[in-house]
């Protein structure tokens, strides 16, 4: 790993920034906390000036590529909404459900960083 990934992977100590799944020495993702926004076209920028080290925080590749360009309160509002969408949309779910194999709970979507009291891009230090 190079100096800059990293300096990026000790901000959590490999764990994902959002989801704290651990992350896997290959593979994971330098996400940009505040989005840049890139242009599918030609792959500029909109927002240039946030493509810093201090914006990017480890990610798996899952929450990265869910989260997309989105900020961080708008893919919050997805994930809550994820239950309400299998339920509508999801036979499997629903049956499983009705077999007590799933049990929702209206948990809010707290992610990682969150509970381990981390500032916004700020390097996560071990007590
Ligand atoms: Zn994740």
């Amino acid at each position: 790993m190079n100096k800059k990934r990293q300096a990026i992977w000790d901000k959590s100590g490999g764990k994902c920034w959002y989801c704290g799944s651990d992350l896997p020495e290959k593979g994971w993702h330098a996400d940009h906390f505040e989005p840049i926004q890139r242009n599918w076209w030609d792959g500029t920028c909109e927002h240039p000036e946030l493509d810093t080290e201090d914006n990017k925080v480890p990610a798996c590749a899952s929450c990265n590529l869910n989260k997309h360009s989105m900020p961080l309160e708008s893919w919050r509002k997805i994930i809550q909404g994820y239950v309400f969408s299998l339920n509508r949309d999801s036979t499997q779910y629903r049956l499983a459900k009705r077999y007590g194999l799933i049990q929702e709970t209206d948990v809010k979507v707290t992610f990682w960083f969150e509970k381990h009291g981390c500032e916004e891009g700020k390097p996560f230090s071990e007590e």
